[in-house]
């Protein structure tokens, strides 16, 4: 569920119409929802409700200071997978021991920074990062709180580029030498191990496979108590779907997902950690933007909009589908009709969609992708030299820009001529 309702005709984020935001503030932007990250978060802890547990805010899938300090206030924790997204938590306010490091490749300065600063674990993903993990922290003088990423080989059923739980993929030590590399990172100094860490991918859409993956996990943890080690937390990652399709997509609630948990691991007295990210932020985004022209091919009607790639990737790099919708309601009666939906960049794949069924729309007209708040923003760039988009969020009737548009002057002065081009 979300805050985005039509109204008189309009649609509105929470009771601000998005034609007075655009009015304001220029299309294309992004458009967050207070209530609907607010609404996700707690969907998240009702689900665990009765279980000891944490939420750590996968901030990768939006990493707005706004959308940050919202979850933060609501008592959420961060997931980070670099230095950069441990320096914006906590200029969010967040703790360092409501942060978990995540990532394939920390180096050892995102090591020395994030001991520095405080961290409440590292999810280790090899033992090569265990050895120099053990370094850095033994030569601070600290003791780094740790869990391994283990890889219990799980087919997650989602798109291959974001399927992170299977033996082929970079992520996580195999479960068959889980065992060993405990061994290894209970004798070496400078390292606590507190539990174990799994991450089976994203937009996961049954959930069989968390099933089978915590299953796992379990048996993982009473071999380790038996061998010794203190597993008294689980770190079960993120990855639960949302319906980008409404019409006929529905996938598993959070409250199906915290049973799965309860059965799989819930007799093992650990403190359970989720790290859900899109779940929290994707449906609680809009991307508007306007028409600038319909134009007429042979055999086919070009919707050509002002929002493309490098504003929102995911049609492009994960064939992914957005439900595009036009700001002003429809009226009932009007018979939509197909158009490829596209952006004005010059390569063809700049197209958000095929053959997609609109309403009527003209020059000027407004339209929003659903499900933008997350892995949008953060993923876009500057490809043609389009300034990023701004980035707006409501609350109630309120609304302010949390991210400008820079001007040109300021997306040109980035750069640096070096001095022998100086005349
Ligand atoms: C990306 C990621 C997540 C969040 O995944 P979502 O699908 O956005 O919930 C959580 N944990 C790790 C380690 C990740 O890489």
């Amino acid at each position: 569920m979300d805050h985005f309702i039509y109204n008189n005709g309009v649609l509105h984020a929470e009771d601000v119409s998005v034609k007075e935001i655009a009015a304001k503030v220029g299309t294309p932007f992004y458009l967050y929802s207070t209530a609907t990250l607010q609404r996700h978060y707690t969907v998240f802890d009702e689900a665990l409700d009765g279980l000891e547990h944490k939420i750590f805010y996968a901030m990768k899938a939006n990493d707005n200071m706004a959308v940050l300090r919202v979850l933060a206030g609501m008592g959420a924790g961060m997931d980070v997978v670099s230095g950069g997204e441990y320096a914006k938590a906590r200029a969010a306010g967040v703790a360092g021991d409501m942060i978990v490091f995540s990532g394939v490749g920390k180096t050892e300065a995102e090591m020395w920074q994030v001991l520095n600063g405080g961290i409440r674990q590292f999810n280790v993903e090899s033992e090569p990062e265990l050895r120099l993990l053990s370094k850095v922290a033994s030569a601070q003088g600290k003791v780094a709180p740790i869990t391994l990423r283990v890889n219990p080989d799980v087919d997650a059923k989602t798109h291959a580029k974001i399927a992170t739980g299977r033996s082929e993929n970079k992520f996580g030590i195999p479960m068959a030498k889980a065992r060993e590399a405990y061994a290894e990172a209970a004798s070496l100094p400078g390292l606590e191990v507190v539990g174990i860490d799994v991450h089976i991918g994203s937009q996961l859409t049954d959930l069989a496979p968390y099933r089978l993956a915590f299953s796992k996990v379990a048996e993982l943890a009473e071999a380790l108590r038996a061998d010794g080690h203190d597993i008294r937390r689980l770190d079960l990652g993120g990855g639960l779907g949302i319906p980008y399709q409404r019409s006929n997509e529905a996938p598993p609630l959070p409250v199906e997902y915290g049973q799965v948990i309860r059965e799989t691991v819930g007799h093992l007295g650990c403190e359970i950690e989720i790290e859900p990210g899109r779940l929290i932020a994707g449906n609680a985004g809009l991307l508007v933007s306007s028409v600038i022209y319909l134009k007429q091919g042979e055999g086919r009607n070009f919707l050509i909009i002002d929002a493309a790639m490098n504003d929102l990737i995911r049609p492009a790099m994960y064939e992914a589908h957005h439900d595009i919708i036009a700001v002003e309601e429809p009226e009932i009666g009007v018979e939509p009709a197909p158009v490829d939906i596209v952006g004005p960049i010059c390569e063809s794949g700049d197209t958000f969609s095929k053959s997609r069924l609109m309403p009527p729309l003209k020059s000027g007209d407004l339209v929003a992708f659903r499900s933008a708040g997350a892995y949008g923003a953060v993923m876009a760039s500057e490809y043609n030299a389009r300034p990023l988009i701004p980035e707006v969020l409501v609350q109630g009737d309120q609304f302010a820009v949390v991210r400008p548009r820079p001007t040109y002057e300021e997306m040109i002065s980035r750069d640096t001529i070096p001095h022998w081009m100086e005349s």
